[in-house]
């Protein structure tokens, strides 16, 4: 038989062109190809065995190889598959775009269970990104012959009869010399080809065997050892998410934790989903122990590994998880997904929706069913990533606070813990209208603040606000079963009608001190006045209206928010001794209230953490009072 070079077909030339240059994102993956359509290959066999009782399939028999040979730049990829015939090699390979795995999947459509990956017919072309010649020589199931089918890209093919002992094909690369900007020498690497074949392959039903050199003890010679080759299976085969979840430990989950290197910490909780709806999938999620260094930083990326039927198509998915779920770890794997030409996901993809928004369901519930099963490990996990929970109320306009709302705790004045608001409100006297907070740098300092004192006094709880965002995902909520949230700072405690007479009174009383002493501080406050609830302590200071005291503080350290303010109010306590001292002041000598207004209003700036405006002036104001 004579050799006659074919020329690809005119499409499919451009299209090999184009398919080289650009259409994968990384040359790596033309492993991940080879060994898809190898075990496609096997695949094919397995259900030619199904429906045909003369065939058998013994599991031995299967698998796939490679080998790297450096002395000649080549990389064999082998299988014991179902192999090609002269037509099948003219088909398959000679017409880009033209698939005989998805063309075996129609016709066995009726048959259950396949797992074919090959669908567009590019994936064997990719084999071009990293060689310059291609061999494959393939013997056909029930053929004696075999065809060689070569190819140096573009130009053509040709085919001629040829030699193999097996059933099967072998697929041999003639690896690229590197160039400055391109190194192809990593390719003919056992260490890097094993590591591609876990990244993209891992999972791969058959055994991919790969022929390494290892280090042995020489026979009878003590502390000599001897290179020996060694044919090593590489991949684990069977994914651990396909696997029955009573057949798994929490060791297993944890193992696959740590060799998929979504943490360096153990898991805190896995979730095994299995679902066989609408859209098909399965998902090993984990919810780490601690807080990964980068995960409050730009740096930090979110996603779920994603495969297709068992063949990674992309590292971080982001659009499986929401924002303020981003630290869960883990993989899905669907036959379902809309892939595109070089296998990557379509964005918009509609079953990837329906399967990020299950996720998020069940994510939901399980931190739901740890908080109320496991307290212990649900504060370690609120240590971690509790802030996350209270951006994702805030963000987006407060979009996802329902499904937040339940998962936020604070710190409880009277708990002394990390409490619910639904245990918060469960415990309200029925005479309290408020769910109060206080917010402050510390628990420590929140409770030492004066205006806590009025609503500590009458047997409430408090909740302690200490984290920037605290405030805001509390205004975002706006109300839990119906309760306004209140800080302790504000203008209407809503405590006891009686005392606001009292103190409805004083304010007349002493409405000419109080105008002297607002004075007396020159714009720096809205207003002076007789506190509500303050008990022991002197003075302290508070905001009317929207912007809190503790919002000023956060606002103005972001960037463009300067002219933020917060309208202050100094508020006194008139049944402290040092009310009388600020009385006699007034009728006597205006010097001396003008010195006790701005030392009052220097020490509330303190009590409340902000930075007393002039220093110097207020030390020195100190010592007049001493002599
Ligand atoms: P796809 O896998 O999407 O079908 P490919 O370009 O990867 O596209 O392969 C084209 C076709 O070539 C496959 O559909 C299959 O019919 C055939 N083929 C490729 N590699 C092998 C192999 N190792 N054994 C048998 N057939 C193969
Ligand atoms: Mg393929």
């Amino acid at each position: 038989m004579t050799v006659t070079k074919k020329q690809f077909q005119a499409e499919s030339k451009r299209l090999l062109e184009m398919m080289v240059n650009s259409i994968y994102s990384q040359k790596e993956i033309f492993l991940r190809e080879l060994i898809s359509n190898a075990s496609d290959a096997i695949d094919k066999m397995y259900y030619k065995a199904l429906s045909d009782d003369s065939v058998k399939f013994n599991k031995e028999d299967y698998y796939v190889k490679i080998v790297a040979n450096k002395q000649d730049r080549t990389l064999t990829i082998s299988d014991t598959g179902i192999g090609m015939t002269q037509e099948e090699l003219e088909d398959n390979l000679g017409t880009i775009a033209k698939s005989g795995s998805l063309a075996f999947k129609k016709q066995n459509e009726a048959k259950d269970g396949y797992d074919i990956i090959g669908q567009f017919g590019v994936g064997f072309y990719s084999a071009f990104m990293v060689a310059d010649g291609v061999t494959v020589i393939s013997r056909a199931f029930g053929s004696d012959t075999a065809y060689k089918w070569v190819s140096e890209g573009v130009d053509g093919y040709t085919i001629e009869p040829t030699e193999k002992a097996e059933v099967g094909t072998d697929i041999i690369l003639k690896i690229k010399e590197s160039t400055e900007d391109d190194s192809y020498d990593e390719y003919l690497e056992e260490n890097r080809l094993k590591s591609i074949v876990k990244k993209y392959s891992d999972f791969i039903r058959y055994p991919i065997k790969m022929t390494t050199t290892v280090q042995k003890p020489k026979e009878g010679e003590e502390n000599e050892f001897e290179e020996v080759q060694e044919d090593e299976t590489i991949n684990s085969m069977v994914p651990i998410w396909r696997k029955n979840k009573n057949e798994l430990t929490k060791e297993d989950y944890d193992n696959f934790y740590a060799e998929k290197h979504y943490g360096f910490d153990k898991p805190l909780k896995h979730i095994h989903i299995s679902v066989d709806g609408a859209v098909r999938y399965n998902a090993i999620l984990y919810i780490p122990e601690s807080t990964p260094y980068d995960y409050y930083t730009k740096e930090y990326e979110k996603g779920l590994e994603l495969y297709s039927s068992g063949v990674l198509i992309m590292n971080k998915c982001a659009d499986l998880l929401p924002d303020y779920f981003s630290f869960v770890k883990g993989m899905v794997d669907s036959e379902d997904l809309s892939l595109n030409i070089s296998r990557e996901i379509l964005q918009q993809d509609k079953q990837l929706k329906l399967i990020a928004k299950n996720i998020k369901n069940k994510i939901k519930k399980e931190l739901q069913s740890l908080l109320k099963d496991d307290r212990e490990a649900y504060n370690k996990f609120y240590d971690a990533f509790g802030r996350q929970l209270k951006y994702g109320m805030y963000s987006d306009f407060g979009t996802h606070k329902e499904d937040l709302q339940d998962l936020i705790m604070f710190y409880s004045s009277t708990e002394k813990k990390l409490v619910t608001l639904d245990e918060y409100v469960s415990r309200m006297p029925e005479d309290q209208k408020y769910i109060y907070y206080a917010t402050g740098e510390s628990n420590e300092r929140i409770e030492k603040l004066p205006q806590t004192e009025m609503v500590a006094d009458k047997g409430y709880e408090i909740l302690y606000f200490t984290d920037d965002i605290d405030e805001f995902a509390i205004k975002m909520l706006m109300t839990y079963k119906e309760k306004e949230f209140k800080s302790v700072s504000s203008g209407d405690l809503g405590i006891e009608a009686d005392e606001k007479e009292t103190n409805e009174q004083e304010e007349k009383e002493n409405k000419d001190l109080f105008a002297a002493m607002k004075e007396a501080l020159s714009g720096k406050v809205s207003d002076v006045r007789a506190s509500k609830r303050l008990k022991s302590h002197p003075v302290c200071l508070t905001a009317d209206g929207e912007i809190t005291i503790e919002m000023e503080k956060i606002l103005k350290a972001m960037p463009n928010n300067e002219h933020v303010k917060a309208d202050k109010v100094l508020e006194i306590n008139v049944n402290h001794d040092v009310f009388n001292s600020l009385k006699a002041a007034f009728t006597s000598d205006k010097d001396k209230l003008n010195l006790y207004t701005n030392l009052l209003y220097n020490q509330a700036l303190l009590i409340e953490g902000l930075s007393v405006e002039d220093p110097v002036e207020f030390t020195n104001d100190i010592c007049k009072v001493m002599v």
